[in-house]
């Protein structure tokens, strides 16, 4: 596979970019590579400068659930540039994306519109402390939301990747408010509640952790949280960007059965454009400005085009419901690898929620940050550069998640698996 162009544009991109990306995952330091050049996608296909095609399991890290240039997505955005990209003013598409967010989550009474899923974990912790008048959050290690300065704490994949659990230029004292728990374990949690509880103003948590890889939520994880917010009268927070009409239309908290107090929403409901929202119950959106003292803002929030989007992608899988053949796809992928590694009698641990999965190279069960970390990174590296020559684009960290999209079709899925037994006899 030729990546003689890539590289070209790779250097001029650096001179000008730092690190040539604008996020910095997309620079596959983790893995060692330079980055090929993408030009064009569609279904589940993308396409680099240097005309090699690749089967997509990144999907633009979650959003393309229907797969590139969907033609009734292109169609409404291109009916709704021709006629104003934004206005800042209210529209009709507004409503209606904010009507279909509230049927389809059972917690949303009220939502807001921001422009990424970082607008809306900060928004949420604004209006959460605002609400209960206290400082302190709980978050978990591992978990990501976005690159919110409180919330970068033990922070996952990203972080995770690049060595910098912490970021440079973040105070002490922003974080100083951030208590960090362990996913799947209630005590951690109890820990702190016991220590600060009446300081605490919200939990924040991805009901299926993506961020270091997949992590589903063992039984009664999510429910103890539920119990102990309610009681302690902090806000749960469901951090559903990459969860939220993902596992399900109703999102994680549709699938377990738990209603948080507020519902943080990105990637899949902007269908491919910059979009995030958070919403909730009524009375703590209640306290957003205007009707509130919370302060939260956004010029390009809600804006047409994005709506457009968004709203075009929702009620095509509503329409078409692929989750029965997204959940059927990723099964057959991720049980295919599970029997090749141990075929290859390779360590590994692999874990799926619908149509997210991910392959551990660990002997260990993976049910938490700690757990994640004892994989085999080397051993993933190779992987990952076996699979991008055969043509197989998987993210480039063992800390991500994989996406199958409804457009995956069978022979995808099957040259992927092919293309993944090629590559073990070689790691
Ligand atoms: C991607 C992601 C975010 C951040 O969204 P951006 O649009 O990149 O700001 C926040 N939370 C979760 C769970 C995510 O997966």
């Amino acid at each position: 596979m030729n990546h003689a162009t890539s590289k070209k544009l790779f250097d001029r991109a650096r001179k000008v970019i730092p690190g040539g990306v604008n996020s910095p995952v997309r620079a596959y330091r983790s893995v060692n590579l330079d980055p090929p050049f993408i030009i064009r996608g569609r279904g589940s296909k993308i396409y680099d400068v240097d005309g090699n095609e690749y089967i997509d399991y990144v999907g633009s890290w979650g959003p393309m659930i229907l797969g590139h240039a969907h033609p009734a997505v292109v169609y409404a955005v291109r009916e709704r540039v021709a006629r104003g990209a934004s206005f800042g003013a209210p529209t009709i598409l507004e409503i209606e994306m904010a009507e279909e967010l509230c049927e389809a989550l059972p917690s949303l009474d009220m939502v807001r519109m921001v422009n990424s899923g970082t607008e809306a974990t900060m928004s949420a912790i604004r209006l959460a402390r605002g609400y209960t008048n206290r400082k302190k959050i709980i978050k978990f290690a591992g978990c990501y939301h976005g690159h919110v300065d409180a919330l970068l704490v033990e922070a996952g994949s990203g972080a995770t990747t690049l060595g910098v659990p912490d970021s440079a230029g973040v105070p002490p004292e922003f974080t100083s408010n951030t208590l960090s728990a362990i996913y799947n374990d209630l005590s951690s949690v109890d820990e702190l509640i016991n220590s600060f509880g009446q300081e605490i103003a919200a939990i924040i948590v991805e009901p299926v952790a993506g961020n270091m890889g997949t992590i589903p939520p063992q039984p009664g994880f999510l429910e103890g949280l539920r119990e102990r917010c309610t009681k302690a009268g902090i806000v749960l927070i469901f951090d559903e960007v990459m969860t939220g009409f993902r596992v399900a239309y109703g999102g994680a908290q549709l699938l377990y059965e738990i209603k948080p107090d507020l519902t943080c929403l990105g990637k899949i409901i902007g269908g491919g454009l910059p979009v995030g929202a958070f919403g909730g119950r009524r009375e703590i959106m209640e306290h957003l400005a205007p009707l509130g003292a919370v302060y939260q803002a956004g010029t390009l929030s809600g804006n047409p085009l994005a709506m457009a989007a968004g709203l075009e992608t929702l009620r095509t899988l509503k329409k078409e419901n692929p989750y029965p053949k997204l959940e059927e796809s990723a099964a057959y992928l991720g049980d295919g690898i599970n029997t090749l590694l141990t075929e290859h009698e390779i360590p590994h641990y692999c874990t799926r929620v619908g149509s997210m999965l991910c392959t551990y190279f660990t002997a260990a069960e993976v049910h938490n940050y700690e757990a994640a970390k004892t994989s085999d990174c080397a051993r993933f590296t190779k992987f990952f550069a076996g699979m991008l020559k055969r043509g197989i684009y998987l993210a480039p960290s063992q800390f991500e998640a994989g996406f199958v999209s409804a457009a995956h079709s069978q022979d995808d899925l099957d040259l992927t698996l092919e293309a993944a037994k090629a590559c073990l006899s070689e790691i």
